[in-house]
């Protein structure tokens, strides 16, 4: 019995005593220790004998050792279903999961989606380079995606049955199944996020070879019955994505609602629009309160789309954050920003900051400092002119990377400001230890200043509150004059909004700037 598989003791001695009562159950397969070799797998056929008056009096036994007959079938098994260079599963495994994620789906009420995906230019590669590069490409493209597809698993919240199964159907085909699909869009961020896990070159023979892949995809119930029909739908899509120019995705058909085809679209455009020129900054002035001067601007980001016309920022950045691609449009912010401020120091005009708005994304992990610092020094200015406005609700969320981040502006000199305050729930403890410099007012309270008595309280205390922390204090949204003189009566060092200037166009600034130079020189 101790060299019995402790997993295997119970049904084995179950079976004896079974026997015992006239029942004949003992396991089919049990495994030993056998002493000097090791676990064996023994079948086993059993039969019993019965005495005259009905009660057994032996159990018949024959066992024979399978283990190597068992490790030969699992390999064949193995070999069937999988492909040989990568290791991944085949078109068959593939067909059979992705039938019995159907079958589930069916019974729980979800839906599945496939995504087919074939590498640009593959045929090339192999053709110029030889086979043997085409197969370590191959390999190497199928770690990639393993390690991101890995990695999507989070969207599915990490459930082993709705992992991403990834296969080879061959040559430089592969799927991904997404076995618990719950918004279309969600198999949009896993093709996206295969196409930017391919985007880095590959090192193959010393060389650097550029790899893109074209994505289709289908979902269950909408684009097929049954396995094939969505594997054949899914492979029309590729098709279609090739068409569209490379390193693209389609969905079959109408999978996805309008608006989230409207959104996927819309991100697929603001992927390359600071490549195509279609960013613009607009600047809004933001002017001493006591005096009307102007000390500064705000950097507001705007993307002219040729096709829209321009977009405001409520439109597009919430996409941008979601999908990552806030990190380079936010750089790009920070880029122009300095470029801006170097022009104006070479037209003679005074020492104005410029205010940029930063995402949470872009304090995480990211070395917004050192960008910051590189990009003063290309344009040749001093990285104090520019101020950093960081949302309540982004420090309020803050991890220690976000401390950190702000640490490093710090040492940098660079001010910082807490954007929309008043909104984010912060707590003025919390606000002390935070290196902050600056509190811009939200526009929600000094909106309702004039009409609303405990508005009117409460904006003042808030500004009450910022300059004891010692803070220098803006009011955002400023429209009347009735709301500029309370909030100058109440100390606040800034005021910006619309009634001095609504943000003004690039082009536009110096000329705006120059007028008000003449009347509060
Ligand atoms: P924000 O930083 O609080 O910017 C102030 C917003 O209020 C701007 O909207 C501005 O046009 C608007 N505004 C200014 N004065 C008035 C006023 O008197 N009345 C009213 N009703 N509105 C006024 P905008 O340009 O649409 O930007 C919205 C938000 O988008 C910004 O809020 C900021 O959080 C974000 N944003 C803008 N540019 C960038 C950027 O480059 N990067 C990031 N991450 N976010 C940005
Ligand atoms: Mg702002
Ligand atoms: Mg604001």
């Amino acid at each position: 019995m101790g060299r019995i598989h402790s997993d295997d003791r119970a049904p084995f001695s179950n079976g004896l005593r079974l026997a015992r009562e006239g029942q004949l159950a003992f396991p089919e397969r049990f495994r030993i220790d056998v002493v000097g070799i090791g676990e064996r797998v023994f079948q086993t056929a059993t039969g019993l004998i019965v005495g005259s008056d009905g009660s057994p009096s032996f159990l018949d036994l024959a066992m024979q050792d399978v283990t190597d007959a068992q490790a030969t079938h699992q390999q064949v098994r193995f070999m069937a279903y999988h492909d040989p260079l990568t290791g991944l599963g085949n078109r068959a495994l593939f067909r059979e999961q992705l039938d019995a994620a159907i079958q589930r789906a069916r019974g729980e009420g979800g839906s599945v989606g496939v995504l087919f995906l074939d590498l640009d230019h593959f045929k090339r590669i192999n053709d110029t380079m030889g086979h043997s590069v085409g197969d370590r490409l191959l390999l190497a493209a199928a770690d990639r995606l393993r390690s991101c597809v890995r990695l999507s698993d989070a969207l599915a919240r990490g459930r082993n049955m709705d992992e991403h199964t990834i296969s080879r159907l061959g040559g430089d085909e592969f799927t991904v199944l997404v076995p618990a699909v719950k918004k279309p869009e969600d198999l949009a961020k896993v093709a996206r996020r295969i196409q930017n896990a391919l985007v880095e070159p590959f090192e193959l023979d010393g060389r650097q070879v550029l790899v893109r892949a074209s994505i289709g995809i289908t979902v269950w119930p909408l684009d097929g019955a049954d396995s094939e029909q969505l594997l054949r739908n899914a492979d029309v899509a590729m098709y279609h994505a090739k068409e569209r120019g490379r390193n693209e995705f389609q969905f079959y058909a109408s999978s996805l609602g309008e608006t989230a085809m409207r959104r996927i679209e819309l991100e697929g455009r603001l992927r390359d629009a600071a490549e195509r020129g279609e960013l613009e900054l607009h600047l809004q002035p933001r002017v001493a309160a006591a005096t009307g001067k102007l000390v500064g601007f705000e950097a507001l980001l705007r993307w002219r789309d040729p096709e829209r016309g321009l977009i405001l920022p409520g439109d597009f950045i919430a996409v941008a954050e979601d999908t990552g691609l806030i990190v380079p449009i936010g750089d790009w912010v920070l880029q122009h920003a300095c470029e801006t401020v170097r022009r104006w120091d070479d037209a003679g005009l005074p020492a104005a900051t410029l205010s940029v708005n930063v995402s949470a994304r872009q304090l995480r992990g990211e070395p917004l400092a050192e960008r910051l610092l590189a990009h003063a020094q290309a344009a040749g200015i001093d990285p104090r002119r520019i101020e950093v406005e960081i949302t309540e609700s982004t420090l309020v969320g803050g991890t220690r990377n976000v401390l950190e981040t702000l640490q490093a502006l710090r040492a940098l000199g660079v001010r910082i400001a807490i954007d929309d305050f008043g909104t984010g729930y912060s707590c003025l403890g919390y606000l002390r230890t935070l290196p902050v410099d600056t509190l811009k007012v939200d526009r929600v309270f000094v909106s309702r200043i004039t009409e609303s008595e405990t508005d009117r309280a409460l904006t003042a205390a808030i500004v009450a509150m910022g300059r004891a922390l010692g803070l220098r204090v803006v009011a955002e949204g400023v429209e009347t004059a009735g709301q500029a003189y309370l909030l100058s009566s109440w100390g606040c060092d800034e005021l910006q909004g619309y009634l001095m200037s609504r943000p003004i166009p690039e082009a536009e600034v110096e000329a705006y700037w120059r007028a008000q130079l003449a009347l509060t020189p």
